[in-house]
């Protein structure tokens, strides 16, 4: 089997240049093939004994390659159903307590997380992300993250393998409303819809759409017509120097999101940043 890395590399790429890898990881959206290899990818380079994880070569990144580490552990599905049961994920956490055996980490594996692991199971999960063991990392997949739960969310790192471009109806709506809010400089409607982005993978997207219209709304205060309605009032209400400071506290927001910050926090700082930059004198 040849892995293409080179989506994976991208993906992990903050990881790799920090170099700390998280406790636990979610892999969602892209299709099978592209999380197989992002699953691939980071395990290999949690495992890998050599200077540039994956190396490819070590002990440990061959015997990852045939599917014999004795660090990589994927729990058994059970029943005509194919999930992972409550059994499982304690057999799972009495595992991860014990120390690895060839590398320096152990990697736990849960694939599509989203179809096979039915909530009383998350709940189980939930203890051992409370309090991680060391020298542990869990990668979780899925589909469609939204399927699970909240509180699993905030405890995993989340990377999305969904295409920029497939802006889905109701990010744009939370996005608009944003923009809303900050334009008619009412504070109520960008509380409200700062709400909503109680959800990592959500407010991620929805502040990466908050960008482009603000990008947009840039363009058009330099001479540029032809654009959204939204972008259009950004360029009429606000300078051009607010608008490149909300663009950059945005950037700076979606940051924040990836780190292990408590949602409702982030999104009420956000919303008061946004009121401060588009309303001081
Ligand atoms: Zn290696």
């Amino acid at each position: 089997m040849v892995n293409d890395f080179s989506k994976a590399k991208e993906l992990f790429s903050n990881i790799l240049s920090s170099n700390r890898m998280p406790h636990a990881v979610l892999i969602e959206g892209g299709s099978k093939e592209e999380r197989q290899n992002a699953v691939d990818f980071l395990s290999k380079s949690a495992v890998c004994s050599g200077t540039t994880p994956p190396c490819g070569v070590c002990k440990n990144c061959v015997k990852a390659q045939k599917n014999s580490h004795p660090d990589i552990y994927t729990p058994k599905l059970s029943g005509k159903t194919n999930i992972i049961s409550v059994e499982a994920v304690r057999e799972l956490i009495k595992d991860s307590s014990i120390i690895p055996n060839d590398a320096d980490t152990k990697v736990f594996i849960l694939y599509d997380t989203d179809k096979c692991m039915p909530e009383i199971s998350q709940n189980a999960f939930l203890k051992v992300l409370e309090e991680p063991p060391q020298k542990t990392l869990f990668i979780l997949t899925a589909e469609n993250s939204k399927k699970m739960l909240s509180t699993i969310l905030s405890r995993v790192q989340v990377f999305s393998l969904k295409n920029e471009d497939d802006t889905n109806e109701e990010i744009d709506e939370l996005a608009r409303d944003i923009i809303n809010g900050i334009v008619s400089l009412s504070e109520d409607k960008l509380l409200f819809a700062t709400a909503k982005l109680n959800n990592r993978v959500i407010f991620k997207d929805v502040i990466k759409r908050v960008s482009e219209y603000l990008r947009q709304g840039l363009s058009i205060s330099v001479g540029n017509k032809n654009s959204s309605k939204e972008a259009q009032a950004i360029a009429k209400k606000l300078t051009k120097s607010r608008i490149i400071s909300l663009i950059e506290l945005s950037s700076k927001a979606i940051i924040r999101a990836d780190r292990n910050v408590n949602m409702t926090l982030l999104s009420t700082w956000l919303c008061g940043e946004y009121r401060r930059i588009s309303w001081q004198r």
